[in-house]
C-alpha cells in the first residue's frame, strides 16, 4: 500500500555497508535426518536432562543477581577438561576464556584485534560466518586459496606466502575445516605462528571439531605455549552435544583473554548457560561417549562415498565434502525430498553432509542412490 511505502521510505537506514545483507543462517526445516548443520545427532539421556534441569533450578533462585561475570569456576572446569583431551599440563583459568558459541568468541577476538585499518587473512573454502565477523568489526577479510580437492591441503608454505602478500593482523585457521573436513598438521600451525610473530599478529586456530580427529592428530594446542600470540578456540556444540546451550571457549596467553575481556559485553553468559555447561561438564563421559561411533560411521560412510566413485575429502571432523555426479543443487533438492537436509556449501559441484545416528546415515546413502545416480 502507498502507507506502507511512504512508513518504509521513512524509515532509519542501517550502516550502508550492511545495506541489502541477509541475516546468516543455514535453513532450520523440518526434516527426519538433519544433516546440515553439523550437530551431534545424539541428545542427552533423561538423567542428564534431569541433572541439568536441577542445576538450572539453583541457578534460577539466584536470578534476580547478575551472573559471575568473569565466569571462573566454568573456566576452571574448562582447563581441566582441556588437560585430558588434548594431553596438556592444565592450563591456568586466566587464559582460558568462555562465551556464547565460539561465534561469539571469534566476534570478540576481532573486536579485540581486528578493526578499522586492520586485516584479517584466511583459507578458503572456509566457515561462512568469518567474513561477517570481519564486517561487523570493521576488519578487512582477506583470503587465500587451500590446496586442490580432494585435499584441500594447507602447507607450510601455503600461510607463509599467503601471510607475507597480505601482512594481515589476524589469521583464522580452521582445524579440522569446515566445508573440508582437513585438519592441520603442527608444521603449518608453527609456520603460521612463526610469520606472524615479526609483526605481532594474532593466529586463532578454530578447533570447533577437534575431538573428532583421527587417531595421531595433534590438537594445535600441544604447540600454544611455544607461541605468544596464538589462540585455540573451541566449543561445546559439535563433540559434547550441547550446541543448543552456546557455550564456546579459547585458550591464549593471558594477556590476549584480558584484551578480550575489555571488549565483552558485561554478564554475557548468563547463569543458566553456565550451570548448564558445568553440568555438561561434568557428565562429559556420557556426552563425549558418542564420539567414537560418530568417528566410525564417518570413517565407513567415507569409504562408501569413495565406493561410488565420489570425490572425497578426507575428514578429521563430524562431516563429510563430497563431489557429486549430477548438479548439485538437484541432488540437494533430491535429498530433501527424500527427507535428508544437507548444506551445499564449498566448491561448486561439492555438498557437505553430516555425521547422523546410524539410522540418518543409512537414510543419506539410499535416498543418494536416487538422488544421484552415477
Ligand atoms: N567454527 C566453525 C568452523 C564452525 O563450523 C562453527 C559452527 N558451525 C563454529 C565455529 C561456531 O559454532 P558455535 O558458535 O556453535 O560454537
Amino acid at each position: 500500500t502507498p502507507a506502507a511505502t511512504a512508513a518504509e521510505t521513512s524509515l532509519p537506514a542501517p550502516r550502508a555497508d550492511l545495506a541489502g545483507a541477509e541475516p546468516y543462517g543455514a535453513p532450520q526445516l523440518p526434516v527426519t535426518h538433519a544433516l546440515n548443520v553439523n550437530e551431534n545427532p545424539f541428545g542427552p539421556s533423561a538423567a542428564l536432562a534431569d541433572d541439568i534441569a536441577a542445576a538450572v533450578r539453583e541457578a534460577a533462585l539466584g536470578l534476580n543477581r547478575y551472573p559471575d561475570r568473569e565466569a571462573l569456576a566454568l573456566r576452571e572446569d574448562l582447563a581441566s577438561y582441556l588437560a585430558h583431551e588434548a594431553g596438556i599440563v592444565q592450563p591456568p583459568v586466566e587464559s582460558v576464556w568462555a562465551a556464547n558459541g565460539s561465534n561469539e568468541i571469534m566476534h570478540q577476538l576481532m573486536l579485540a584485534y581486528g578493526g578499522p585499518g586492520r586485516t584479517a587473512l584466511g583459507f578458503t573454502p572456509h566457515y561462512s560466518m568469518y567474513p561477517e565477523y570481519a564486517r561487523d568489526t570493521f576488519t578487512t577479510w582477506v583470503t587465500a586459496s587451500r590446496g586442490p580437492a580432494p585435499d584441500f591441503a594447507l602447507t607450510p608454505e601455503t600461510v607463509t606466502a599467503a601471510i607475507s602478500e597480505h601482512r594481515p593482523d589476524i589469521v583464522v585457521l580452521t582445524s579440522p575445516n569446515n566445508p573440508t573436513g582437513t585438519a592441520l598438521d603442527l608444521d603449518t600451525v608453527r609456520a603460521a605462528a612463526l610469520a606472524l610473530a615479526p609483526t605481532r599478529g594474532l593466529l586463532v586456530v578454530d578447533e570447533a571439531y577437534s575431538e573428532f580427529r583421527r587417531d595421531g592428530v595433534p590438537s594445535a594446542l600441544t604447540v600454544l605455549g611455544e607461541h605468544p600470540g596464538m589462540v585455540v578456540t573451541r566449543t561445546m556444540s559439535k563433540a559434547f552435544a550441547l550446541a543448543g546451550a552456546r557455550l564456546g571457549y579459547l585458550v591464549a596467553h593471558r594477556a590476549i583473554v584480558d584484551a578480550v575481556r575489555v571488549v565483552r559485553l558485561p554478564y554475557h553468559l548468563s547463569a543458566v548457560t553456565q550451570a548448564v555447561a558445568r553440568t555438561a561438564l561434568a557428565h562429559r563421559q556420557e556426552l563425549l561417549g558418542q564420539v567414537e561411533l560418530l568417528r566410525a560411521e564417518r570413517d565407513a560412510l567415507a569409504a562408501h562415498l569413495t565406493g561410488r566413485g565420489h570425490g572425497v575429502a578426507a575428514s578429521d571432523a563430524n562431516f563429510i565434502l563430497f563431489r557429486t555426479f549430477q548438479d548439485r543443487s538437484a541432488v540437494f533438492e533430491g535429498l530433501l525430498a527424500r527427507d535428508v537436509l544437507v548444506r551445499a556449501v564449498g566448491p561448486e559441484g561439492w555438498l557437505r553432509v553430516s555425521i547422523g545416528t546410524p539410522e540418518d546415515n543409512a537414510a543419506f546413502r539410499t535416498a543418494l542412490e536416487e538422488a544421484d545416480p552415477r
